[in-house]
C-alpha cells in the first residue's frame, strides 16, 4: 500500500480509491491504476477522502475532492491493465 500523505490531495484521493477498491493496482505493473468500475466503491472513496483530515486539522474542500476523484478515475485504465492486455495480444 502506498503511504498516505494527508497534506497532498493526489495522495489522499489515491489512498481513498485504493482502500475502497474503487481502483486496483495491476499485480504485474504496480504503477498502473485500474478503474474497477464499481460506482458504490467510487462514492465510498469520495466520502472516505472527505473524512481524512490534513495535518492542520482541516479537511479538503468538496470541489477539490470532486475534481481530483474525476481526474484519477479518468486517468486510470478501464477494467484491465493495458500493458497486460498488450502482452497477451503480442503472444497471439
Ligand atoms: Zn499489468
Amino acid at each position: 500500500m502506498m503511504p498516505l500523505h494527508t497534506d497532498n490531495l493526489e495522495s489522499t484521493m489515491r489512498y481513498a480509491l485504493l482502500t475502497t477498491r474503487a481502483i486496483a493496482l495491476c499485480p504485474f505493473h504496480p504503477e498502473v491504476m485500474i478503474r474497477v468500475g464499481d460506482s458504490d466503491a467510487e462514492t465510498h472513496a469520495y466520502y472516505r477522502a472527505r473524512s481524512i483530515t490534513k495535518s492542520d486539522g482541516t479537511c479538503w474542500e468538496r470541489e477539490d475532492l470532486m475534481e481530483e476523484i474525476v481526474r484519477q478515475l479518468t486517468d486510470a485504465a478501464d477494467g484491465v491493465c493495458p500493458r497486460c492486455a498488450q502482452l497477451v495480444a503480442s503472444h497471439n
